[in-house]
């Protein structure tokens, strides 16, 4: 039975590797995820047969609970709270591999076989699980506003965290040499307050953080999760946990470089600066004039002058879900000889990918959907940059050495070098790091057509057609 879980196992691994690799391209990243998740039931099978015939039923009871909940949430959920529920599913898993490790210690220490492995691994595995666990109760708190909302800081912040995780490393070294530094402790309740310890400061960590560093943090805190389920692989000597674990915490830790890069933050000032703007905090708009235009002008601006436009679809093109009627307008001004791109910024929407995937749910080619870097230096040619439900991606604000916003540093698609800028949304408010946006307001050059994206875009379509 070893022999056969151990085999059965190493086929669960393999699938999650190539799982994975075939997520890097769209078209192969359906059939990746089916493969993967092929591998995760292969994996839960196969710790069925290992495990004690008693724990049976209550194993089974919480993997169908699981499953129900998990099946459910999923086919519910908005695509636009998509981070929240990674930030939730994210917690539980370092939640899991705290309490799964508390309990191995308690066994461990009654028995009087906690090993150097256990005894170093476990208090590791506690601490990382309760930071992510806390961390994504505060990030799903903030990405739904219900608390913590923006930036909360406080004097001293950094000094109070430095402390808390040096009292933690004691409390670990004092469980691990059974109570030989604070003999008043016993190990168990040791490793009791690193748990609490550690919840406190993934509260602490991730308060601070606000607007644009959001989705940064959601992967990082994925990165902490893999790393506890690699910890407690340690401790209880399971091979799929120790994989899939350090699966999860590579995959990450390179998208949270991936993103961090894009963003134009280092870590280390996301983690430990503390954004004095926020996410919640909106900017006052100014009252300044605007060039508030029709969808018919629009419809008549693109069919008369424009031979080549670049559309950037943002957060607002997913929540009035106007990609079918975006696809529309591509045909139609294709029809008319313009030539269309699309700019996809990194961090556009809610998710990562999120545009990409709206994209070519509607049958928009990749060819045609350009990365920051590519599709930048085409703005300077284009006749158009029409922006759909985005504010964040194309604000010029993030790059003005004047200011300090959430979003400073973040490198922006440069739709003001187009010889004519076309926004669509309802209204004059910012995006989700709540930053004005200077070109709003540049009367010569912006037309701001104040509409829902989808009804916006119909009525430009209907117009191009009769233009
Ligand atoms: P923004 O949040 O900057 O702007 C979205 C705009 O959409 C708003 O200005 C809003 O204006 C408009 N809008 C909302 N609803 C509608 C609608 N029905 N019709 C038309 N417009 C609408 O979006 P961006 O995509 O530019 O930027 C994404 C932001 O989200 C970045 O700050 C990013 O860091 C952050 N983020 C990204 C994540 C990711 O992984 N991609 C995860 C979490 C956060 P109005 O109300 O006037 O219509």
């Amino acid at each position: 039975m070893q022999i056969a879980s151990f085999l059965a196992y190493l086929l669960a691994a393999a699938l999650f590797i190539i799982g994975i690799r075939r997520l890097r391209k769209p078209e192969t990243a359906r059939s990746g995820n089916t493969i993967a998740a092929v591998g995760m039931t292969v994996a839960l099978i196969a710790t069925l047969f290992v495990i004690e015939f008693e724990s049976l039923l209550l194993i089974g009871a919480a993997v169908l609970l699981g499953s129900v909940v998990g099946a459910v949430t999923a086919q519910r959920v908005q695509m636009t709270a998509m981070p929240q529920m990674v930030a939730a599913y994210n917690g539980v898993g370092g939640g899991a591999a705290a309490l799964i490790a508390l309990s191995e210690f308690y066994h461990l220490s009654e028995e009087g076989t906690l090993g150097v492995v256990a005894g170093t691994t476990i208090p590791l595995t506690v601490l990382v699980g309760s930071v992510s666990f806390m961390g994504s109760v505060v990030a799903f708190s903030k990405l739904q506003e219900l608390a913590f909302t923006g930036s909360v800081t406080f004097p001293l912040q950094q000094v109070v965290n430095a402390v808390l995780f040096l009292g933690i490393l004691v409390l670990a070294a004092n469980a691990f040499l059974d109570g030989a530094i604070l003999p008043f402790i016993p190990p168990v309740a040791s490793v009791l307050a690193v748990l609490f310890a550690s919840l406190v400061l993934g509260v602490l960590l991730v308060i601070p953080i606000g607007g644009a560093d959001m989705p940064i943090v959601i992967s990082l805190l994925n990165a902490f999760t893999g790393l506890a389920a690699a910890a407690s692989g340690f401790v209880l000597g399971n091979y799929i946990l120790i994989i899939a674990g350090t699966i999860v915490g590579a995959s990450g830790t390179i998208l949270t470089r991936l993103m961090s890069g894009a963003l134009g933050r280092p870590l280390g000032k996301i983690i430990f600066a503390g954004i004095a703007a926020s996410g919640g905090s909106k900017e006052e708009l100014e009252e300044r004039p605007v060039n508030d235009v029709s969808a018919s002008a629009v419809g008549e601006f693109l069919s008369d002058e424009a031979n080549k436009v670049i559309i950037v679809p943002g957060y607002g093109l997913a929540v009035a879900q106007a990609q079918s009627v975006m696809k529309d307008l591509v045909e139609v001004l294709e029809k008319g000889g313009t030539e269309v791109l699309f700019g996809i910024h990194p961090v556009a929407g809610r998710m990562p990918g999120h545009m990409n995937v709206l994209m070519t749910e509607v049958g928009i080619s990749y060819e045609k959907l350009l990365d920051l870097e590519d599709v930048n230096p085409e703005f300077e040619d284009a006749d158009a940059a029409i922006i759909v439900g985005a504010n964040d991606v194309v604000n010029p604000a993030a790059n003005d050495p004047e200011k300090d916003t959430p979003i400073s540093g973040m490198p922006i698609l440069e739709v003001g070098n187009a010889k004519r800028v076309i926004f669509i949304k309802r209204s004059l408010s910012p995006g989700f790091a709540g930053v004005d946006n200077p070109l709003f307001y540049d009367t010569d050059n912006t037309m701001m057509l104040f509409s829902d994206a989808k009804q916006g875009l119909e009525e430009v379509v209907e117009a191009v057609k009769n233009g």
